[in-house]
């Protein structure tokens, strides 16, 4: 088997992988992205919506931009509307995702698709191509997991994802144009919500919920009878162009470093518990992991990754902590979900409210 060397390897060429590639290549260490797909950032697992201030801050290319949104409108059972906000856009995350790699390489880094981290073997991770199954052995002096919510990295370190919320989606046809996302809560959605996000002529309506006794709909009729409401409601065409469903992770903060090794993304839990919105967290946590990955090894000191954590808490840690407290508190009175909303939900003051 052959080995093949590189100061820091990173698994998995999402937002978060492909953002750490590129922070650590751009210090000219000799960085190794491998990604287990053969088309990066295909399939979509993500309703694609993105705050404004991300666009601003990376070079996404004009096509990956579907359309502007201006504001949330999230809908209680009761039927109350409470509109917020939120400037972003709808974006094409194949596009993007494939842009923030080839952004990674463009700085030096080598990427391998259809590249799997499989194992460990004598301290090193082993990958194997697909097809011809070959494998080879990577001698790196810093590991990054960013390889998504079910994390082979995270779990080779005892540190995986204790709380996967899924989800599915339906990309379907829009009958009017929209400029607003819109988030629904209802009894039967437990622990989650459904969204309509629209995507140009098009939108991705979906839902995460956790399981609960009382549900005898599986999360699929679940979603199916939700696209029949806003069918019904003249807002879409109940027509799946095309179907999808991931893992969210909706975790407290925890430790995410361990010896050489540390995860960012979502592998790291760093997904907002409450909206489950990950892209922006991947690029900024990703760029951080990259440049603490780089320090490591230009010093010699993996001790520094502890620094990467640090500072991830310093910027995220509050808001991800209170997001974590409102989902307990959400699923707690969850009886009382027109009431419960209002103290658990981005939209509302109560959610910004000291306990
Ligand atoms: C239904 C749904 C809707 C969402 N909507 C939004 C939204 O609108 N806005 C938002 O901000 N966030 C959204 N999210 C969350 C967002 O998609 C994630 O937070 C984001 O993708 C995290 O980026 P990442 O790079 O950490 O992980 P990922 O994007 O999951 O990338 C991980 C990569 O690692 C690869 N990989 C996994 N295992 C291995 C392995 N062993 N070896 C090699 N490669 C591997 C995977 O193939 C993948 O390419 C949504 C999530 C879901 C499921």
């Amino acid at each position: 088997m052959k080995t093949l060397k590189c100061d820091i390897l990173v698994v998995g060429a999402g937002p978060a992988g492909s953002s750490a590639a590129r922070a650590a290549a751009r210090r000219g260490l000799d960085v190794l992205l491998v990604e287990r797909r053969d088309t990066i950032g295909v399939p979509v697992q993500c309703a694609e919506f993105i705050p404004a201030p991300l666009l601003g801050e990376i070079d996404v290319p004009r096509d990956a931009v579907v359309q502007p949104v201006k504001e949330m409108v999230t809908i209680l059972p009761n039927g109350e509307q409470k509109v917020m906000r939120s400037p972003g856009f709808t974006i094409r995350r194949d596009l993007f995702d494939q842009a923030l790699a080839r952004a990674a390489e463009t700085e030096g880094a080598r990427l391998l698709a259809s590249t799997r981290a499989v194992r460990m073997e004598e301290g090193l991770v082993v990958s194997r191509s697909k097809g011809e199954a070959e494998e080879a052995r990577i001698a790196a002096t810093v590991i990054i997991g960013a390889d998504g919510p079910n994390s082979t990295v995270g779990r080779w370190i005892g540190s995986e994802n204790g709380n996967l919320i899924p989800a599915a989606q339906w990309r379907v046809p829009l009958l009017s144009s929209m400029d607003c996302t819109e988030v629904y809560f209802d009894e039967a959605f437990y622990g989650g919500y459904a969204w309509l996000f629209p995507v140009g002529r098009e939108a991705n309506v979906g839902l995460g919920r956790k399981r609960r006794e009382a549900h005898h709909e599986t999360i699929g009729r679940a979603l199916e009878s939700f696209v029949s409401r806003l069918a019904q409601q003249g807002k879409i065409e109940p027509r799946p162009v095309r179907t999808m469903a991931g893992w969210i992770p909706a975790e407290p903060v925890r430790w995410i470093t361990l010896g050489k090794f540390l995860l960012v993304g979502d592998a790291a839990g760093h997904t907002h518990p409450i909206t489950g919105a990950g892209v922006s967290q991947a690029v900024i946590g990703g760029r951080m992991a990259g440049k603490w990955a780089a320090r490591a090894v230009e010093t010699g000191d993996t001790g520094l990754l502890g620094e990467y954590e640090q500072e991830w808490r310093e910027l995220f840690g509050e808001a991800q902590q209170r997001a974590h407290h409102r989902r307990k508190s959400l699923e707690e009175n969850w009886d009382h979900l027109d009431t419960a909303v209002k103290t658990s939900w981005i939209a509302f003051r109560g959610y910004y409210a000291d306990p």
